[in-house]
């Protein structure tokens, strides 16, 4: 595979920008390698600037649920940029969206509109604080909720893959408010509110969790833990915050709250919710929601929030999710098939890779036990797993570049993609095996 001009670019672009990429996890950091440059996406497939094609399985980290430029969001972005890009003032496009949000997710009763899921995280925690009058949050090991200071505490995606969980340049001040439990483990939440209480009452303002955890790769929550979390927090007076940047119109219309039937105080999105543009979303009840400025006293701003190029994108995609639920169902059978074939081939290397799916996320982890949490997680055998991505990638598969990463179906694969990509994993596992 010639790879000559994504070479020569990520040379001149490491002059220019740190490590040569816009967000770490792209530099193919942790599999080895240069990264590829893209120069097109349509449909299931992404196209380098060498002119190879791949199927993909990124899907730009969580958000083409339709696959690249699917044309009824490209149709509506082109409608809306007759219109003019950006305005600084309402628009009648803000008030659609957040009603059809609040429709699809009935525990959001109120919705803010910014620009990024960090940007929708940091101010939700915000609230929850503003909310309560309490400091202090409980955020789970391996769980990633973006690059906001007091989230880059043990933190999964990038952070976990390189090596910094807890990265520099976030304060001791910051860090003392984060407190760390450990996922699908209800009694490590329960000691820390009971060890963070003074005169009988807690510090905690806000549980943030990964309903479905995707960012030390995927991970699903046990029986009982997301319902036993509402629990305890509906007990201490705790905001529960469900972050589903990336389950959020993934797992169904309503999200992986609708799945577990479990509803949180506040819900941040991301993704899928900008159509492939950069959008990110927070919401909740409306008591708390009703504490963000100008409404109440909670500051929150963002000068492009909004964007009438990014809600004409994002309405356009909860449009199509609104009006075709069965697009779940197809996902689903895919996403089964495809595990079906991974696994066979699993059986036959002989050893007991983990694969994790719900719905259209799943992860192949190079660990022989269950992964439930971080700490199974990180068995992971990770050079194995840069090894078997050279091999997909070198047979057109284009899998996330680091094992603690989700894959995501779409709607665009076909089950000749999919068939492909069976095919390219049995070659792939048995090269790396031997
Ligand atoms: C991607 C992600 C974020 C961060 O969103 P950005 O748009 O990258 O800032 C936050 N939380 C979760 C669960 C994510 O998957």
């Amino acid at each position: 595979m010639n790879r000559s001009v994504s070479e020569r670019l990520f040379e001149e672009a490491k002059k220019y920008i740190p490590g040569g990429v816009n967000s770490p996890v792209r530099a193919f950091k942790s599999v080895g390698g240069t990264p590829l440059f893209i120069s097109k996406g349509i449909g299931s497939k992404m196209i380098d600037v060498d002119g190879n094609e791949f199927i993909d399985y990124i899907g730009s980290w969580g958000p083409h649920l339709f696959g690249h430029n699917p044309d009824f969001i490209k149709q509506s972005i082109l409608d809306a940029l007759e219109n003019g890009t950006s305005f600084g003032a309402p628009t009648e496009l803000e008030v659609k969206i957040a009603k059809l949000i609040t429709d699809l997710v009935p525990s959001v009763e109120m919705v803010r509109m910014v620009n990024s899921g960090t940007e929708a995280t940091m101010s939700a925690i915000r609230a929850a604080r503003g909310f309560t009058g309490k400091d202090k949050i409980i955020k789970f090991e391996g769980c990633y909720h973006g690059h906001g200071d007091f989230f880059l505490i043990k933190a999964g995606s990038g952070a976990l893959t390189f090596g910094v969980p807890t990265s520099p340049g976030v304060t001791k001040g910051n860090a003392a408010d984060t407190l760390i439990a450990e996922y699908n483990n209800i009694d490590s939440v329960k000691k820390l509110i009971q060890e963070n209480k003074t005169s009988g009452r807690n510090q905690i303002a806000a549980v943030i969790v990964e309903p479905v955890a995707g960012n030390m790769g995927t991970v699903l929550p046990e029986k009982n833990f997301l319902k036993e979390l509402r629990d305890i927090c509906s007990e201490e007076k705790i905001v529960l915050i469900f972050d589903e940047v990336m389950t959020g119109f993934r797992l169904s219309k309503g999200g992986a709250q609708e799945i577990y039937d479990v509803k949180p105080d506040m819900t941040t999105f991301g993704k899928i919710i900008g159509g492939g543009l950069p959008v990110g979303a927070y919401g909740g009840k409306k008591e708390i929601m009703e504490m963000i400025s100008p409404a109440g006293p909670i500051y929150q701003a963002g000068t492009l929030s909004g964007n009438p190029i990014a809600m004409s994108a994002g309405y356009a995609a909860l449009t199509y999710i609104k009006n075709h639920p069965e697009i779940y169902e197809q996902l689903e059978q895919n996403s089964a098939y495809l595990e079906n074939g991974i696994k066979e081939a699993i059986k036959l290397s002989g050893r007991n890779f983990q694969l994790n799916r719900i719905g259209s996320m799943m992860t192949l982890f190079f660990a022989e036990e269950p992964v439930t949490d971080y700490k199974s997680a990180i068995k992971s055998d990770t050079k194995l797993y840069g090894k078997y991505f050279h091999e997909m990638l070198n047979r057109g598969i284009y899998l996330p570049p680091a094992q603690f990463e989700a894959m995501f179906v779409s709607t665009a694969h076909s089950k000749d993609d999919l068939d492909k990509t069976i095919a390219a994993n049995f070659e792939a596992m048995k090269k790396i095996i031997e």
